[in-house]
């Protein structure tokens, strides 16, 4: 990312619908979005989300799962079907297999309550900016810190010297870089590197991120750039960089 591109991000004013049923978090989170100049709309059930969601046509949405009239995950199934911006849900504490079933339906990252402003636009700002350069995955160099992928000749380098990663450890990579700060479930990562036969153990994704990170992090104890969401998956960092 280029700095003149993030100063336009910055300065881009974004439509943000907020679905959630509290009325004092909706007012929390929509008192946030606007400090930073968001246009926000709210939405108090699924159904009113839906019909918010279909004439706003929002650049981002936040969205309770836990919903009067229905499960936050119908909402996301129905906007992706024809919307491919971001979705960060809200998520009580207790609702890990929500959560779960949230991003598999195609959320991009969650929060648990109770979160503070600071993480909300933090967490927006990411979202937002990785729309505005969804480009990554089409391009054929992709940089992080002093790593890069060279798409075309399928190479991964450190400075001058290549990396030598296995075909699964490379695809791998390529999932988690392809969208930056998205959390990707151990379910989806199992179904797009194995199929669906092997979609039940997280062990095999979690043996060769721990091959890949030896080989891309500087301390792969503690990562930088692959990130583990505990109980949910993996998300590679875009905005530590
Ligand atoms: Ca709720």
């Amino acid at each position: 990312m280029n700095p003149a591109a993030d100063a336009t991000a910055e300065l881009a004013v974004s439509r943000v619908l907020v679905i959630e049923d509290e009325t004092d978090i909706r007012r929390f989170v929509r008192v946030a979005l606007e400090s930073e100049g968001h246009d926000v709309t709210e939405a108090a059930t699924l159904q009113r989300g839906l019909i918010e969601a279909g004439s706003r046509r929002p650049d981002l949405v936040v969205l309770d799962l836990g919903l009067p009239d229905g499960d936050g995950a119908d909402f996301i199934r129905e906007f992706r079907s024809w919307s491919t911006a971001p979705v960060l849900v809200l998520s009580a504490r207790a609702g890990e297999a929500d959560k779960i079933r949230a991003l598999d339906a195609g959320a991009d990252d969650y929060l648990v309550k109770p979160f503070g402003s600071g993480e909300l636009l933090a967490r927006t700002r990411a979202h937002l900016r990785r729309r505005l350069h969804h480009a990554n995955s089409e391009e054929a160099h992709f940089s992080f810190g002093d790593i890069r992928i060279d798409r075309a000749r399928r190479r991964v380098l450190r400075g001058d010297t290549t990396l030598h990663l296995t075909p699964i450890e490379y695809r791998l990579l390529l999932l988690l870089t392809a969208s930056p700060d998205r959390v990707l479930t151990h379910h989806f990562l199992l179904r797009e590197l194995w199929g669906p036969n092997h979609a039940g153990d997280a062990h095999y994704v979690r043996v060769h991120m721990g091959n890949l990170r030896k080989k891309i992090e500087t301390d792969a104890s503690r990562p930088r750039w692959l990130l583990t969401e505990s109980g949910v998956g993996y998300r590679f960092s875009g905005t530590s960089g």
